[in-house]
């Protein structure tokens, strides 16, 4: 249990974060099913029934856990849940991700400041508690520029192109369709797996327009993006088909920036496309929401509890003892 410096209020962890106010009671980004849980979004260890969540987040529910049970949101409407006034906003993270505004408690929930072609940014709001998300939480973890990663990425596309076929290995739900997006733009229709499809299915359902294709002819010199598990040994038909046909193949995630896939992936280039806030972006979001005190989750959370009670002399720990 955690005092906020606030008379009655907790917030522990305990089948996800659990904040409590005598009666009231809430768990968000519970890890099983909850009448009282608020989900963000639609990665796999988010992902449970019953919870409230954003409307494109319960059709991702169903798309991957085969059923669509839960209470639909919507950003910026107030909704009373176990007792206490919630709001969702933008968190940029992935299509229909969500901050939580619990009174004046805010969850980022996974977050990402720029946003994507898919996803609106987070902004940071005032509040008194921030119970914020650290996966790049260590000094270390400074992500490049997201212009300049998307500029290198689309001058490796179209040199590859002129080649032969490329292939991107990207987590499919998320990463895949900004993928795709950045493909569109280059006037590319790629092949895509079944399951991404069906991703991408709900995103097109709301009218982002993508534009993709289930694997087909394979004429000339294609784009395709699949899992990445589908890049490496043994490799998917895809990766196999472009192989043979004198293509490329590159791995897109945040960790490219710390870490050479080239052997592990079998790949030929690698992009730092991050759908989280870096060390720098995690700070300069603390400093904008002005809070009293901040909690840390996941990642590198005690490491990031340090340095904004050094860097920025805010009262901060981990959420997670
Ligand atoms: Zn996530």
């Amino acid at each position: 249990m955690i005092d906020i410096g606030r008379m009655d209020m907790e917030i522990k962890y305990e089948s996800g974060i659990c904040i409590e106010d005598g009666k009231k009671k809430i768990i968000l980004d519970p890890t099983r099913q909850s009448e009282i849980g608020v989900v963000t979004h639609g990665h796999l260890d988010h992902l449970v029934k019953d919870a409230y969540m954003t409307i494109p987040t319960l059709d991702i529910l169903e798309v991957r856990k085969g059923e669509k049970r839960g209470k639909a949101m919507h950003y910026g409407t107030p909704t009373e849940i176990g007792g206490f006034q919630v709001t969702l906003y933008p968190a940029g993270h992935v299509f229909g991700s969500s901050m939580v505004k619990v009174e004046d408690v805010l969850y980022t929930g996974d977050f990402n400041p720029y946003g994507g072609k898919t996803c609106k940014r987070a902004a940071p709001y005032d509040c008194e508690t921030l119970i914020i998300e650290s996966t790049y939480g260590k000094p270390s973890y400074s992500l490049p520029n997201k212009d300049g990663v998307t500029e290198d990425f689309i001058a490796w596309t179209r040199q590859q192109l002129d080649e032969g076929p490329v292939v991107f290995g990207a987590y499919k739900f998320g990463k895949a369709q900004e993928v795709i997006a950045l493909l569109n733009e280059l006037g590319e229709v790629p092949y895509v797996t079944e399951d991404i499809a069906e991703l991408c299915d709900v995103y097109n359902k709301y009218d982002q327009g993508l534009e993709y294709q289930l694997p087909d002819g394979f004429e000339g010199n294609f784009t395709a993006v699949v899992p990445p598990g589908e890049i490496k040994r043994p490799i998917g038909d895809i990766a196999r088909i472009a192989r043979k046909k004198n293509g490329s193949s590159a791995y897109l995630s945040g960790w490219c920036a710390f870490f050479p896939y080239f052997n592990s992936m079998d790949i030929d280039a690698q992009f730092p496309f991050s759908d989280h806030a870096g060390f720098d972006e995690l700070l300069k979001f603390v400093e904008g929401c002005d809070p009293s005190k901040v909690l840390t989750v996941h990642g590198s959370d005690k490491e990031f509890a340090e340095v904004v009670e050094k860097e920025l002399g805010i009262d901060a720990e981990s959420l997670k003892k």
